[in-house]
């Protein structure tokens, strides 16, 4: 059977990728990376760019996590939000990790025109309010990004800009940031293997890590061993992220895989999507459970939105969705769903990221909380730099503390459905 999920609209459109072999018997590289998506991809290409043998390990294909199924938003900043983090690691490191924030965004339009990745990149990001309160919050947001983060891009739209601008009753003013955007997800992922393998990336598809050895010495070889073969390697990178399962049992602890769902509408004609958002940016609103939608460049909508804390849990996502598009978009009542999909979000437990090392050169990167799209690429960076022996910036990131998610293994998710529907509560008051 194919891995392809036929309702993923990113997969059913976008022209078929070189496969790429299985991994069979024993290799050996510099580094060996688990995970075929953003974050293992951007590593592999920064290491290999720096001259390191990379083989890099896909369970299943490439773009089979967040990275093939995301809404695709690119979003400035961290899910924590700045006074969080300055408030877990201090002021300066705050600084630290909103300059790195902003150099992903940077990095990666630069890697889509360095290597000429079609992937509809398109600039500008609304945070839209949904009721009378979020109007001050999102007012004070800019004022504080201006102010304390020197973040010009960013501007208040009131109420009825954002009316002639996304033609909805439901939102009540936002934010415009011209620096974030949005990008076809999977393109942008096929975009960054090819230029890995352009790079001298060794790519397995299909080759599931099922066990790894972690020396815990930095001067020996690690081993990374699938069902068909092993790699052995000096340094190592966990990039499996919501996917990894319980192969790293402290890093399942330290992650919830959240089900996200999004649904594409038929093709809606250029003249009837443009209307829908006139300024062609990604919104997302303030809800904890929030829904988020641009459009896509063949003119549809794409929508996202309901989560759920228990895992992929089977509904009929098409349905549940398109009513929640009615109710942000009544005028598109008549227009079908065409595709419907889900994926695991990686959240930790205060929502900053989550990276830090197993063994001497074992790394790891998760948790990126909502914002993969561009903290992946610049966590791949960061990590070849680690890896190459400047680890300074790597490092602001593996200070951060992460608790356990609360429960254990087996009960954190009836634990978090509970926190969840008071969440959800939140968003109704
Ligand atoms: C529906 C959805 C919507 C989203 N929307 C947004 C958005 O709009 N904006 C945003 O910023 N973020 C969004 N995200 C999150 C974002 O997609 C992720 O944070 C990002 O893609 C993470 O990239 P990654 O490379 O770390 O992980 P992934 O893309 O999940 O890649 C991990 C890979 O590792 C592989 N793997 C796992 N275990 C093993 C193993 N043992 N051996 C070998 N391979 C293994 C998996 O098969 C997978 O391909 C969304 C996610 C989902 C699911």
């Amino acid at each position: 059977m194919s891995d392809f999920d036929p309702q993923n609209f990113y997969y059913a459109t976008t022209p078929p990728p070189p496969p790429h072999a299985q991994l069979l018997g024993e290799t050996r590289a510099d580094v060996c990376i688990v995970g075929g998506g953003i974050s293992g991809l951007s590593a592999a290409l920064h290491l290999a760019e720096r001259g390191f043998s990379v083989a890099l390990l896909e369970a299943r294909h490439l773009g089979f996590g967040g990275s093939g199924r995301s809404g695709g938003q690119t979003i400035f900043g961290y899910a924590s939000g700045q006074e969080k983090l300055e408030k877990i690691v201090g002021k300066a490191d705050a600084r630290r990790m909103w300059d790195i924030a902003l150099e992903g965004m940077k990095l990666q339009r630069e890697l889509i025109v360095r290597h000429s990745i079609d992937c509809d990149y398109v600039a500008g990001h609304m945070h839209v309010g949904v009721k009378a309160r979020h109007d001050s919050e999102l007012r004070t947001e800019v004022e504080s990004l201006r102010e304390h983060y020197d973040y010009h891009s960013v501007r208040l739209v009131g109420r009825d800009e954002l009316r002639a601008i996304v033609p909805s009753e439901r939102y009540t003013s936002g934010i415009h940031d011209s620096n974030s955007g949005h990008l076809q997800p999977y393109k942008f992922t096929l975009g960054l293997a090819a230029a890995a393998a352009r790079a001298g990336v060794k790519i397995f598809e299909n080759s599931w890590v099922t066990k790894l050895d972690l020396a815990a010495e930095a001067s020996a070889d690690s081993a990374a061993h699938t069902a068909s073969g092993t790699v052995r390697a000096r340094h190592v990178l966990i990039a499996g992220n919501a996917l990894l399962g319980r192969l790293v049992p402290e890093l399942a602890r330290k992650l919830m895989a959240v089900g996200t769902y999004i649904a594409a509408t038929e093709v809606l004609g250029e003249r009837r999507a443009s209307a829908l958002i006139t300024n062609n940016a990604a919104v997302a609103d303030i809800n904890w459970v929030l829904d988020y939608f641009r459009r896509s460049a063949d003119h549809r909508l794409l929508f996202g939105g309901r989560v759920s804390y228990s895992g992929i849990d089977p509904f009929d996502s098409a349905r549940v969705l398109g009513a929640r598009i009615r109710r942000v978009f009544p005028q598109l009542a008549d227009a079908r769903i065409e595709y419907a999909w889900g994926g695991y979000v990686d959240i930790s437990p205060n929502r900053a990221p989550h990276f830090g090392r197993l063994a001497p050169n074992a790394y790891f990167l998760q948790g990126f909380s909502g914002h993969g799209m561009v903290l992946s690429v610049i966590a791949g960076k960061l990590v070849a730099e680690a890896m190459a022996g400047s680890a300074e910036r790597f490092d602001v990131f593996s200070k951060i503390p992460h608790a356990d998610f609360p429960g254990g293994t087996y009960f954190r998710r009836p634990a978090l459905v509970l926190a969840m529907l008071w969440f959800r509560l939140r968003d109704l008051l």
